[in-house]
């Protein structure tokens, strides 16, 4: 491969943990979506969209005008301040364009790009193709165990030392995946008061869990922390994960016009334009959202408490295992320490071993020997063990991490997606 996609070329923790939970027939708690399907009003718009042939050939790149308007209207209250379809808003191909997208139109070869660790994967291959360089600054935690992803932090003073006059972007993630962290106003505020310092640093916000958070914590834009932080910020979204349709793949910008234009201007060159009847069918959901929905004064609010109440049933068997969870704010994983379960040992499972040797599993080579990912695979493989869990909590993911607040069985608007061939049971 070329030298920017040099050592990409293997399988990301989606591509082995995913089919690895297919060919068990594990619960795959390792990828962000929910288990449940979008809802009627969503579905009917999607079968609305595909058969109306105003909508069947290319879009304009920006967007789909009705979309447009619709997300405008719904970030304009959100940072209070008005934004136009027309000059703010660019649709992607899912956030994770627009994670790749925001990097080829701002950072330059040699440019450096600082990111808060743990981050997601993408971050980090986004700057390597483009012949950039990651710094990266830790989340850090006063106790060994924190039982809260509110105790975890960023060191300002690490925050600022990872900065130099190289830094073109700062990639932010709240709610964070997958720590669940949601920043706080005085967090962000001090990390606008080091941005300051660097007048050239763009910051790309990752806010696609900005529907997904817990126990009272807030979303609240980093655009919104002070006007300037508003003229250097590219805000990225996703319908996905709000809407239960991950498979969609539409997600979105929010900036300044200038910012906006720059990256419509690359979009030509990459996709052109995102699939024109999934921006019909999502400008119909989205106008739809805002009204009152199965006794919630929004389907917005009606997401976020039924999440929260998933996150906290989760939390509750998982507490009942081995494994000690810390309480995400918001998001879709729960991190847990692994370290009680004694029945792990830290190798790859032999089970495993015959399964890639046999050609049906790609594992990237240099996982083979950690054991986060050996305790996942172990999870994942190893029923008889991991059965003194007493719970039926068997999952696959990336990092020791587990996690993943999906569908309830008891709630009836949320029927469990039965699929023979990826799941034998899909509980969440
Ligand atoms: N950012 C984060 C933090 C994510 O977790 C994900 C998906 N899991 C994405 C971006 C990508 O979103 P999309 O599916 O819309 O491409
Ligand atoms: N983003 C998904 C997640 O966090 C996985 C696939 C991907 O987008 N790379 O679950």
């Amino acid at each position: 491969p070329p030298r920017r996609a040099s050592g990409l070329n293997k399988p990301t923790v989606w591509n082995e943990f995913t089919p690895l939970a297919r060919a068990t027939s594990a619960v795959n708690l390792g990828q962000g979506f929910p288990d449940c399907p979008p809802p009627a009003f969503v579905a009917r718009a999607a079968a609305a969209a595909f058969q109306n042939p105003q909508v069947s050939m290319y879009a304009p790149t920006r967007g789909h005008p009705r979309l447009l308007e619709a997300i405008a209207r719904k970030h304009s209250s959100q940072l209070k301040r008005e934004i136009k379809g027309t000059a703010n808003v660019l649709a992607t191909v899912g956030a994770s364009e627009g994670i790749f997208l925001a990097v080829q139109s701002f950072v330059e070869e040699g440019d450096e790009v600082v990111v808060i660790e743990p981050a997601f994967d993408l971050y980090f291959s986004s700057i390597q193709m483009a012949n950039a360089v990651a710094r990266h600054v830790p989340l850090r935690s006063k106790s060994e165990q924190p039982s809260s992803s509110s105790e975890l932090h960023i060191d300002m003073d690490e925050l600022e030392s990872a900065f130099s006059q190289k830094t073109r972007l700062l990639i932010l993630n709240s709610p964070h995946n997958p720590t669940g962290k949601v920043f706080t106003q005085d967090e962000k505020e001090q990390i606008a008061r080091v941005l300051r310092k660097y007048p050239d640093c763009l910051v790309l916000s990752d806010e696609v869990y900005e529907h997904l958070t817990f126990d009272g914590a807030k979303h609240v834009p980093f655009a919104a922390t002070a006007p300037d932080m508003w003229d250097r910020t590219i805000s990225l979204y996703t319908f996905g994960k709000t809407f239960s349709a991950t498979g969609w793949k539409l997600g979105w910008a929010v900036a300044p016009v200038n910012l906006i234009q720059r990256m419509v201007n690359i979009q030509q060159h990459i996709v052109f334009c995102v699939p024109h009847p999934i921006q019909e069918a999502a400008a119909e959901a989205m106008e739809s959202a805002e009204k009152p929905y199965e006794g919630s004064s929004s389907y917005y609010e009606y997401v976020t408490d039924t999440f929260n109440r998933k996150k906290d049933k989760l939390l509750d068997i998982l507490r009942k295992t081995s494994l000690v969870p810390m309480d995400p704010e918001g998001g879709l994983f729960i991190m847990c320490n692994t370290t009680g379960v004694k029945a792990f040992v830290g190798k790859l499972p032999e089970e495993e071993e015959a399964i890639i040797s046999a050609g049906n599993l790609e594992i990237d080579p240099s996982t083979r020997n950690l054991s986060d990912y050996n305790f996942c695979r172990w999870m994942t493989m190893d029923e008889e063990d991991a059965a003194g869990f007493q719970e039926p909590v068997v999952g696959v993911t990336d990092f020791s991490i587990t996690g993943s607040s999906s569908c309830d069985y008891s709630d009836s608007s949320c029927a469990p997606v039965h699929d023979e061939s990826s799941s034998r049971m899909q509980l969440y």
